[in-house]
């Protein structure tokens, strides 16, 4: 193993996924839900299979019928308009359009800035491109995880060539709000950035948070990459759809990396993702209402627990504090869960470069069926 890749090991969530399965525990831990999405989508992708429809390679930047859908899904919600030739790219899920996006942008020695807690795949990818990662740390307050912006100011430098963001955040339920997402863009104005922007939590936002698409604010539009995934939206994450909307620079860029990634994937699946970005909006609204009652459950049942519990304002994940448990370090305490309580969690702290920043944080998931969030918490109780 190369020493761009040497220090990151084997992702946790396949180390905390086996862990799960080998002692028989509750995996909250990788961010899957337990639930495929809905069934009309499922038959569009067997008519797909049966019509022979995507069977062999599709076109490389997707097939037209999705990257229409993806294009009218981003003017429907956002008022956001692409033309689906030149603006739009069907990835290998979002995993693929964040390695193609920084394969494609950086120069070797390029600094990066990612919001810390970062994505454990962008410390990967940014080093895989020979980029310099500059993480910029969510700092706990008034009962969520924020974003210093005079830090976040601090850390550009003449080496910054791109910004990182992800919003809804995955781990801490962060949604940036429109000052934040402002100052973050007067900043790539100011300072000339690019930004690849993760939003494949979009339609996982609750109670009065808003999730707005960095793409939609002054100066933003021709220098994001905004990236999506039919995995979070509609549940299904073993499909590998997702992609990319940006300028058509942005977007020839980014293809120029993917076609030797994939080349291209999921042929029949990208029709009836095409189909599933067109669903009604009681389909967006019953999802969010489905994800909001199992984080009311889980968060009520962690606090009972007696963790301190993180406002989740979108994603699946809640972020909790250990420490009122009499424990500091969140490693120690995940690998021990599975056999204190027959529960598995992530500790936070790998997604961190500051560790002891993150040390006392784990991220519990929610989109599972609620008989088994019930059970989780029911077990934990025991820890009190
Ligand atoms: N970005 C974030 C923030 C995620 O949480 C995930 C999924 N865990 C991904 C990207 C990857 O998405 P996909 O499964 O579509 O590759
Ligand atoms: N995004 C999911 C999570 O944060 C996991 C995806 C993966 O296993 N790579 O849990």
């Amino acid at each position: 193993l190369n020493r761009r890749l040497a220090e990151f090991g084997t992702t946790i969530f396949a180390e905390m996924s086996a862990l799960a399965l080998r002692t028989g525990s509750i995996n909250l831990g990788q961010g899957f839900p337990d639930t495929d999405g809905p069934e009309e989508v499922r038959e569009a992708a067997v008519r797909a299979l049966r019509d022979g429809r995507g069977n062999q390679y599709p076109p490389g930047p997707g097939v037209p019928e999705l990257r229409t859908a993806i294009a009218a899904h981003q003017q429907r919600w956002y008022g956001l308009s692409y033309d689906p030739d030149t603006e739009v790219l069907v990835t290998a899920g979002a995993t693929e359009a964040i390695a193609a996006a920084l394969l494609a942008l950086l120069e070797p020695g390029d600094e990066v800035i990612a919001l810390e807690p970062y994505y454990d795949s962008y410390a990967a990818c940014i080093a895989m491109a020979g980029g310099t990662r500059v993480p910029v740390t969510l700092r706990p307050h008034e009962g969520s995880f924020r974003l210093d912006l005079d830090e976040l100011r601090a850390a550009v430098t003449d080496r910054t060539r791109l910004l990182l963001v992800n919003t809804p955040h995955n781990p801490t339920g962060t949604v940036l709000t429109r000052a934040e997402l402002a100052a973050i863009a007067e900043l790539a104005v100011e300072r000339d950035l690019l930004v690849v922007t993760d939003e494949v939590y979009e339609h996982l936002v609750f109670d009065d948070a808003e999730h707005l698409p960095l793409a939609t604010l002054p100066g933003m539009r021709d220098r994001t990459v905004t990236i999506g995934s039919a995995g979070k939206t509609f549940s299904f994450t073993g499909w590998k759809v997702g992609w990319v909307t940006a300028s058509p620079p942005l977007v020839t860029a980014v293809r120029s990396a993917k076609q030797f990634l994939t080349y291209v994937s999921s042929g029949p699946f990208q029709y009836a993702v095409a189909e599933a970005l067109a669903l009604p909006d009681a389909y967006f609204t019953a999802f969010r209402e489905d994800m909001l009652a199992k984080r009311d459950l889980l968060a009520a049942g962690l606090k009972d627990a007696g963790f301190d519990v993180f406002r989740t304002a979108g994603t699946y994940f809640v972020t909790t504090d250990i420490r009122p448990l009499g424990e500091s370090d969140g490693f120690a305490f995940c690998r021990a869960l599975p056999e204190r309580a027959g529960v598995v969690a992530i500790p936070n702290a790998v997604f961190y470069d500051h560790r002891e920043a993150g040390a006392p944080f784990v991220r519990f998931a929610f989109c599972k069926r609620v008989e088994v969030l019930a059970e989780a918490v029911q077990r934990l109780k025991t820890l009190a």
